[in-house]
């Protein structure tokens, strides 16, 4: 008898983890494909000799890394005789406003046989300047590629389809900007497919939809022999800030869809993201789905895709569950339905009591409490003890290990406490009170965000069913096989969804801490009757182990987390020559092993530095040898003034051919507003920074060799202090060869190591004036 209760209690603990395990793994991982494969299919082996050549190295707007990478792409274009081209444009940034750039976008397209609308697949080519971006967006660029060669070998579509390599993104989306506001192709575009991955081993999951998806994911789910995809991540993603080139096609009315690895985001924009971390496997579930979508869409009317939004979500690998939102709230009351006739029977079997269940009702919340409490506390304690490591400037640290850790330590304290009310309390009335909070969760999140409705409501229905066999087989489901078999059977749907919702959500969204407490303590309550059927048959052993290891993999994450080869400190050195030609090394990180052999002589700290993307910072100089750098000319092309408004019209440009050029307002000036080639630049709510005296900037990637032309309109009065700063990626070469490279554990961080040279313009006074008049 002894040894039954023991074994199912071993039985349970093993069968919720193999569920957990379910959950979590992500579907339709498929071997990549040899390059020798079906010439009509996609094969990431073929792919992957694009990858190797366009993630040999940063590929930042306006650098030759770029340049190469686009050489590479309309090459191959050129080869598949898809006649590409190279759209050169000017665009600011969506997002501050002050961010503009020239873009090189490459275009091509591949005529349909009866174009209704045409088809757009979407990647950047850029990537940030510390990164070789072989995931981001490298393998976005060849999975394009490699399928613009399947269609153009195969059967051709019925609908055009056009390959888009954007430049400029990592910088604002310049590059998708530019191409809605000025290609015509533009307009002919029936459907967006935009392909964008922070991480770089997980299958591609379809991660956000324009509204209105109900024909969209159902192409996806009916077309790509992997769908892999939740309307979880469609709520998620579009409450987040998320900037990729998909955003401006939504913005204008386009329909579609973004797909990504989202696993790895710790990597993302940082060295990290390498051809050495780079899995095969990702590319060719992205590129699977990337060429059965440009089929299926390539030969569907797309006049008009905007259908009734869905819920959807993945159950096995190839096949999804998809349903209108109209069936959002009857599935719910249906649930609520199952879970009121399973209080009823028990209700009449006299497993329930009043008093029991309003103990129950408030203990199960204070169970979450309890939880919530811990996890802080371990949070703190984890934080304190290795404070030195990487916490603050790296998320490498944040690794599947950490997260396995969380998950434990959580479970260890909601099993216990479970554990200790169940000494207490009857399980039938702890049962029905989890099942409680299921349901008013369930009823909320139906109402609130329906995309999501799924991860609660269909739990609730199996759990309800799962109660109601427990409930007739009344206390013998305590300990038998049979009443372990029917309550875990209920539970099951609620363990599998749960446990690949929040492992979605940790790897992607950055939410910890709350969503593992609550996710686990969501899974504990489907889990309460196993729980009593553990509990009989091991005493408190199950939290301690959990306990256990939960801390010992914490501890083992954190130890070995030091600035090593796998978790660098991020620094970088910049060379400055300032307006007066004085030249100085500068950091904005601590002065380091490696930093230190530059900044060795007349070391002050000095906070006025400004540099592109990064703004004004402070930081620590140093003397630096002399070098001959042109510096970026500002010159005045018209100077007017009209009432009490002055316009001045400059021609900023870099003399040495810099990737970016910036101009600053060191003055205050009254209403000020500014352009660039014509196109309204903004950020004015920022002008008053603390300790600084730059009022005003922006930043201009890639600027064509004769600069662009800035128009500033401010109110007249005193003289007003104008400055240019041009940046180029690295320290002059001449330099570089004097000093040692950086050493293992040490990684360039935020733009990367660079050289800034300065110059500024004085605009005299001008009083306001009756008319106009011109200088
Ligand atoms: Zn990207």
């Amino acid at each position: 008898m002894a040894a039954k209760k023991h074994l199912l209690a071993v039985l349970v603990v093993v069968v919720v983890a193999a569920l957990v395990v379910v959950g979590v793994t992500p579907l339709g991982v498929s071997p990549p494909a040899p390059e020798r494969s079906a010439a009509d299919g996609f094969s990431a082996g073929r792919a992957m000799q694009h990858l190797r050549e366009i993630a040999a190295a940063p590929r930042p707007i306006g650098s030759g890394g770029a340049a190469r990478a686009r050489d590479v792409i309309a090459a191959e274009l050129d080869a598949l005789h898809l006649a590409p081209h190279v759209q050169t444009a000017s665009a600011v940034s969506s997002q501050s406003g002050r961010v503009a750039g020239t873009v090189r976008n490459v275009v091509a397209r591949l005529p349909g046989r009866d174009p209704s609308r045409a088809v757009l697949l979407v990647a950047h080519y850029d990537s940030v300047p510390v990164a070789a971006g072989a995931a981001d967006d490298a393998g976005g660029v060849v999975t394009l590629l490699e399928t613009a060669r399947a269609l153009a070998s195969g059967p051709r579509p019925r609908n055009d389809v056009i390959f888009l390599f954007t430049d400029g993104e990592e910088r604002g989306l310049l590059g998708a900007r530019a191409f809605l506001r000025e290609d015509p192709w533009a307009y002919g575009v029936g459907v967006v497919l935009n392909f964008d991955s922070p991480g770089s081993s997980s299958p591609a999951l379809m991660y956000e939809t324009s509204p209105g998806n109900g024909l969209l994911v159902r192409e996806l789910v009916a077309g790509a022999p992997h769908p892999y995809t939740s309307s979880l991540m469609y709520e998620v993603s579009r409450r987040l800030p998320i900037e990729s080139d998909f955003r401006p096609f939504v913005a204008a009315g386009v329909p579609g869809m973004s797909f990504g690895a989202l696993d790895g985001p710790a990597y993302d924009h940082t060295a990290y993201d390498s051809l050495e971390s780079f899995h095969a496997g990702s590319l060719q579930h992205e590129g699977d789905t990337a060429l059965a979508l440009a089929r299926r869409f390539g030969d569907l009317d797309l006049w008009d895709l905007h259908r009734e939004d869905v819920v959807y979500f993945d159950v096995v690998d190839g096949f999804a569950v998809v349903y209108g939102r109209g069936l959002v709230l009857p599935l719910a009351a249906l649930a609520a339905a199952l879970f009121a006739v399973a209080v009823a029977v028990a209700g009449r079997r006299r497993l329930l009591s009043l008093r029991g269940f309003s103990l129950a009702v408030p203990a199960t919340a204070t169970v979450l409490g309890v939880a919530l409490l811990v996890m802080a506390l371990v949070w703190g304690m984890y934080r304190t003890a290795y404070e030195q490591r990487t916490w603050s400037e790296t998320g490498v640290v944040i690794s599947d290990f950490y997260r396995l850790g969380l998950v434990l330590l959580a479970a260890a304290a909601i099993v216990a406490s479970y554990e200790l009310l169940l000494r207490r309390l009857r399980p039938w009335d702890l049962a029905v009170a989890a099942l409680l909070w299921w349901l008013i969760g369930a009823v909320a999140v139906a109402v609130i965000v329906p995309g999501a409705s799924y991860l609660l409501t269909w739990p609730l229905a199996a759990a309800s069913l799962g109660l109601l066999g427990a409930v007739l087989l009344g206390d013998r489901a305590l300990h038998s096989v049979a009443g372990v078999v029917v309550t875990l059977a209920g539970a099951a749907p609620g363990v599998v969804l749960m446990s690949s919702a929040t492992y979605l959500l940790l790897m992607s969204a950055g939410l910890k801490q709350v969503v593992t407490v609550l996710a686990v303590w969501l899974v504990a309550g489907l889990l309460v009757i196993p729980l009593e059927v553990v509990r009989r048959g091991s005493r408190l052993w199950l939290p301690v182990a959990l306990a256990g290891v939960g801390f010992v993999v914490l501890m083992a994450v954190g130890s070995t987390v030091a600035f090593d080869t796998e978790h660098p400190r991020f620094t970088s050195i910049y060379y400055r020559v300032d307006e007066s030609g004085a030249a100085r090394w500068q950091t904005v990180d601590r002065i380091d092993d490696w930093t230190g052999q530059f900044l060795q002589e007349e070391l002050r700290p000095f906070h006025d530095a400004y540099f592109p993307q990064m703004g004004v910072r402070s930081t620590i100089v140093g003397a630096a040898p002399q070098v001959r750098l042109a510096a970026p000319v500002i010159e005045v092309l018209r100077d007017t003034t009209m009432g009490d408004r002055r316009t001045v019209r400059l021609r900023l440009r870099s003399a040495r051919d810099a990737q970016v050029v910036s101009l600053l307002v060191h003055s205050v000036v009254g209403g000020l507003t500014a352009s660039v080639d014509g196109l309204p630049l903004q950020g004015w709510d920022t002008t008053i920074l603390d300790g600084t005296t730059v009022r005003w900037w922006f930043d201009y990637y890639a600027p064509p060799p004769a600069g662009v032309v800035v128009t500033l309109r401010f109110a007249t009065g005193p003289a007003v202090l104008l400055r240019a700063v041009d940046f180029s990626y690295g320290i002059p070469p001449q330099l570089a060869g004097q000093y040692d490279g950086r050493p293992p554990g040490m990684l360039p961080g935020r733009i990367g190591d660079g050289t800034l040279v300065e110059s500024t313009l004085r605009l005299p006074a001008v009083p306001a004036t009756a008319s106009s008049a011109t200088r």
